[in-house]
């Protein structure tokens, strides 16, 4: 199916020049042994240091501004890169930004969070979110940023909600775009991917590849490496997003089983952020052999997954694999410590 005819009548709005470069990646190809290694390129986008965040905000945001919205609220980690992006967005737009941080005001304002507060974003941080409150956000409830949109409104204003990652259907619209840019891609190039990796959080980013990988009918199996605990599987609702998103488009006879979706949870360590020696050194190997800069909360994971299954053979020298950088890198400087 043409992926392009497909997506054409849902209202986009540029937010990034596209497409993001794939590379190879020789020296890492090498010091591994292992597969063919490509790097996406999404750190390379265009908001405010970038990340896989615009590519879903250039397909959410019509909606606010057809709404006429003039506040974007969201929420996420104090060293949220969605709520960075959003931000970005909010501003570009000529709109205020209020995001909810999940814990407290953190002693030094680095990283993601010097620039919200640089590009004068009001935060709120909560030192109560609850995985059951985060999820309940993800399915477009707003428990937490919903009072705060109430308060908005009675203040005359018009705030507009955005679901904690953009994990939506026509957020996914952002990720099936980029499946579709990256077969063109590797069509130029010659090659095709056996296996796409990056790191899943919300699940957004898996299910719009997921999504396009199908409609494209590319050969490539996604590997999503996961950087957080969940009280459901993730597999299961990856599938229902992939589901609602097939809904949307209108192609009925698509169905995704979980069953079919792979996520991998060994890289996690203690849960979301927390250091693990792998992330560290696959942070120093991204970095020293091809000038990558990784974070150790999410492409930082992701990366050490891919290292970890090449050594262990999963991955061999006959593959090609594509590693989806989904940006982030500006988290380091509020963790210098680290390195
Ligand atoms: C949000 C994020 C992810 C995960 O994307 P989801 O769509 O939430 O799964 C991965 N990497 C980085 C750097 C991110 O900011």
């Amino acid at each position: 199916m043409d992926i392009k005819q497909m997506i054409a009548g849902y209202p986009r709005l540029p937010l990034t020049p596209l497409p993001t470069p794939l590379e190879f990646a020789p020296n890492l190809t090498d010091y591994l042994g292992g597969p063919q290694i490509y790097i996406k390129r999404d750190d390379l986008t265009a908001l405010a240091f970038g990340g896989n965040k615009t590519r879903k905000l250039e397909f959410l945001m019509p909606q606010a501004v057809e709404q006429g919205a003039d506040t974007l609220i969201t929420l996420g980690g104090v060293q949220s890169n969605w709520v960075r992006q959003t931000v970005a967005v909010a501003r570009k737009l000529g709109m205020e930004a209020v995001a909810v941080l999940e814990g407290e005001m953190p002693q030094d304002c680095q990283g993601n969070l010097l620039l919200d507060h640089i590009m004068g974003a009001k935060l709120i941080y909560d030192p109560n979110v609850t995985q059951a409150l985060e999820d309940q956000e993800i399915q477009g409830v707003f428990p937490v940023t919903g009072k705060i949109a109430a308060d908005y409104r009675a203040m005359g204003r018009r705030p507009f909600l955005l679901p904690l990652g953009g994990a939506t259907p026509l957020g996914n619209l952002g990720y099936i775009n980029a499946v579709d840019e990256l077969n063109d891609q590797m069509q130029t190039l010659g090659i095709r991917a056996d296996y796409l990796i990056a790191a899943t959080g919300t699940g957004g980013t898996q299910a719009g590849i997921e999504c396009g990988l199908r409609l494209s009918g590319a050969g490539t199996k996604m590997l999503g490496i996961s950087v957080s605990h969940h009280t459901r599987p993730k597999e299961e609702e990856i599938a229902e997003l992939c589901n609602a998103t097939m809904q949307m488009l209108g192609c009925v006879g698509e169905h995704f089983e979980s069953q079919e979706i792979s996520v991998n949870y060994d890289y996690i360590g203690q849960g979301y952020g927390a250091v693990t020696q792998q992330a560290l050194e696959a942070v120093r190997i991204a970095a020293e052999t091809e000038g990558l800069v990784l974070c150790h909360t999410y492409a930082g994971k992701a990366f050490a997954g891919m290292i970890d299954l090449i050594r262990k053979g999963i991955l061999t020298r006959s593959d090609t694999v594509v590693f989806l950088h989904t940006g982030g890198g500006v988290a380091n400087f509020a963790h210098s410590e680290l390195f």
